[in-house]
């Protein structure tokens, strides 16, 4: 029969191989609705399943981060994404997305339309052509649907086209994800300034009601103002935020209006890591 060393070579060979289809199987789509606040340090970065097996990415975050989380969640044989969305071309938001478009095969990008002078924006720019990504500039008007999820633009009203003033937090792409019953606010990094244009823009409040709210702006006290969370009125608040961050997100302040508002449970991809919700 085999040798010694054959037979070890053999035992070692089937378990790479036993271990490689139990990690594939535990990514395969599973016909549910999938949604992943990637731990990604300081930054947003948030990835959506869609219960058809439609992926879309909502910024990159920092650095290359991005690549790691998406490798524990997307089967290791998946290298598309269906949409892209970059709120705004801050670096937490865009580096992530410079390395998804180098590596992956990404289908749609969704925009703002403000132009940022650096050489970041530039190659970012030079990658959707090259590789014949579809580009879209965001406006409320124009929704995108995925199978069941509905990728609802909320802000901006009209497409901003220009260049970034100094203040881009405001030109943040703002949407709601919507599956079934369950909706999903994602504001960038939204002012309580956009936070009240948005209460008068919609004053449907069922509109703006969401089961979840990604607190917008790391949970700095420039978002998350009490009215706004009175309107949306989340049972549950994510903040992507870096572990010992350097800008003391999130406020003090801000966690205390998430108290005020009713929020029943936070979580904090510095203390939680990456946090999943399956619907
Ligand atoms: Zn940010």
């Amino acid at each position: 029969m085999f040798s010694l060393k054959i037979r070890k070579f053999l035992i070692i060979f089937l378990a790479g191989f036993a271990i490689l289809i139990v990690s594939a199987w535990m990514e395969i789509p599973d016909d549910k609705f999938h949604i992943y606040f990637l731990d990604i340090a300081q930054g947003d970065s948030i990835l959506i399943k869609t219960p058809q097996n439609h992926q879309i990415l909502v910024d990159g975050g920092p650095k290359d981060y991005v690549l790691t989380e998406l490798s524990k969640v997307m089967p290791f044989f998946d290298k598309s994404i269906d949409f892209v969305i970059l709120t705004h071309p801050d670096s937490d938001h865009m580096d992530g997305i410079l390395k998804v478009l180098e590596r992956y095969e990404v289908k749609n990008i969704l925009l703002t339309g403000v132009y940022l002078e650096n050489e970041s924006y530039n190659k970012l720019l030079s990658l959707v052509l090259e590789k014949n990504v579809k580009l879209f500039i965001a406006e409320s008007k124009k929704d995108f649907i995925f199978g069941d999820v509905l990728v609802d633009v909320i802000y901006p009203f009209n497409q901003i086209i220009g260049n970034a003033d100094k203040d881009k937090n405001d030109t943040s792409i703002a949407v709601k994800i919507v599956y079934k019953d369950k909706s999903i606010l994602l504001t960038g990094d939204l002012s309580v300034e956009v936070e009240a244009k948005l209460i008068s823009a919609y004053p449907n409040p069922k509109y703006l009601k969401s089961a979840i709210l990604k607190a917008g702006h790391h949970g700095s006290k420039t978002s998350s103002s009490l009215n706004f969370l009175e309107v949306v009125n989340p049972e549950t608040v994510v903040i992507q935020v870096g572990r010992k961050n350097f800008f003391g997100h999130p406020n003090k302040e801000t966690l205390d209006n998430f108290s005020a508002a009713g929020v029943k449970k936070i979580y904090r991809t510095d203390m939680d890591g990456m946090v999943e919700f399956v619907f």
